[in-house]
């Protein structure tokens, strides 16, 4: 089965090294000359919008997926036509627009920070005014890693923020003093079967992930299942989605989903039975999926900027390097590790140690 893919990162570099071994080959869509999954299939060199690469890739391919939700609506629409594309445009054209999305939370009855819509400065000074300080203002499509958006503390900061982040459709949201932030990885395949990893704790640091750690019968597990599943089911998902939550007041409120495997989700590499890429590929193929559950206790650490010293990464026992081949540069993930322990306290100690190689 050959497998299309739109993007060639690092998500495309790991599905197809997940694939590989299921007897799939890969065709990448990007225009990046480097792009780092290259390497591992065919590599259509071109915009997303080449109507003629994006028909030569649906000629190639048995099916469509894509390593980034920010896809023009367009392509996917397009590339629909003549092959299966999951998860479904319908999807990617909610989990892209911020509002959208918390829209469909509150339809669903899954607790949200407050949100408003904001076109103008005056709907922000309006929003400012009901919903209060400190929020947050978010563009509504293209944010990624905390960029795209800025923190609302004083009535000074609310000042021609509408025109500082670009006078594009924006949304507001009251900023929530979460106790903790956390994901959810599940994958749903095309017959509606539904598996959940184990909630994850993530760490961010100048908002990009920093630390993703697997819990242990986390006490919210069941709550954020029945929350995830309601969106799976609503939108007949196909394929892994990731959901991010803030722990507050002891339940949940839903941040976003990614309609694609995600960062919080590497350590299922090693760390679960099956992992994200293999069971989003098992999902979109239309093959049975595998098991979630997690092998021992398990954590991920973002390399950002550079990866650290090969020899001594992998001198440390059951820490598995991935390095994602990309160029070392200033604030760009260029690869992760996974720690295995059989204690917390074991996985604690290790992930100080990588810490410190990381300093340095
Ligand atoms: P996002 O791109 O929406 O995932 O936001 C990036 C990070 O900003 C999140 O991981 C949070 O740490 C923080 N953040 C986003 N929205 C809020 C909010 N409404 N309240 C508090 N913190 C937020």
């Amino acid at each position: 089965m050959k497998i299309g893919v739109i993007g060639g990162g690092q998500l495309g570099r790991m599905l197809a090294l997940a694939g590989t071994p299921l007897g799939m080959n890969f065709a990448f869509l990007d225009p990046a000359p480097d792009a780092c999954a290259a390497p591992l299939g065919e590599h259509l060199r071109a915009d997303y919008g080449d109507q003629d690469h994006l028909r030569q890739l649906a000629d190639e391919v048995d099916l469509v997926t894509f390593e980034f939700e920010s896809v023009p609506a367009e392509t996917v629409a397009f590339l629909s036509q003549f092959v299966p594309v999951y998860p479904s445009a319908d999807a990617l054209r909610i989990a892209r627009d911020r509002l959208f999305e918390k829209s469909l939370f509150r339809d669903l009855g899954i607790p949200t920070p407050a949100f408003a819509d904001i076109l103008s400065q005056a709907d922000l000074d309006a929003a400012v005014a009901s919903i209060g300080l400190p929020a947050v203002l978010k563009t509504r499509t293209l944010g990624y890693d905390g960029k795209g958006q800025k923190v609302l503390r004083t009535a000074a900061d609310v000042v021609d923020t509408f025109a500082e982040l670009g006078s594009v459709p924006c949304l507001l949201e009251g900023f929530v003093p979460f106790t903790g932030e956390v994901s959810l990885i599940a994958v749903r395949g095309r017959d509606g079967e539904t598996r959940f990893y184990p909630l994850v704790h993530n760490t961010h640091d100048s908002g990009i992930l920093r630390l993703s750690v697997a819990s242990d019968a986390h006490p919210l597990q069941a709550l954020a299942e029945d929350y995830v599943g309601r969106v799976l089911d609503k939108l007949d998902y196909v394929g892994v989605m990731a959901f991010e939550f803030f722990e507050v007041d002891g339940g949940l409120k839903a941040n976003e989903i990614a309609p694609r495997v995600h960062n919080s989700g590497h350590w299922t590499i090693e760390g679960a039975e099956c992992s994200q890429f293999e069971n989003h590929l098992r999902a979109v193929a239309g093959l049975p999926l595998g098991s979630t559950a997690k092998v021992g206790e398990s954590a991920m650490l973002n390399f950002i900027g550079e990866v650290p010293d090969v020899a001594r990464t992998v001198a440390i026992d059951d820490c598995h390097l991935h390095h994602y081949g990309k160029a070392f540069k200033v604030g760009r993930k260029v690869g992760h590790a996974t720690l295995r322990c059989h204690d917390m306290p074991s996985l604690r100690a290790k992930i100080a140690e990588v810490e410190a190689l990381i300093a340095g």
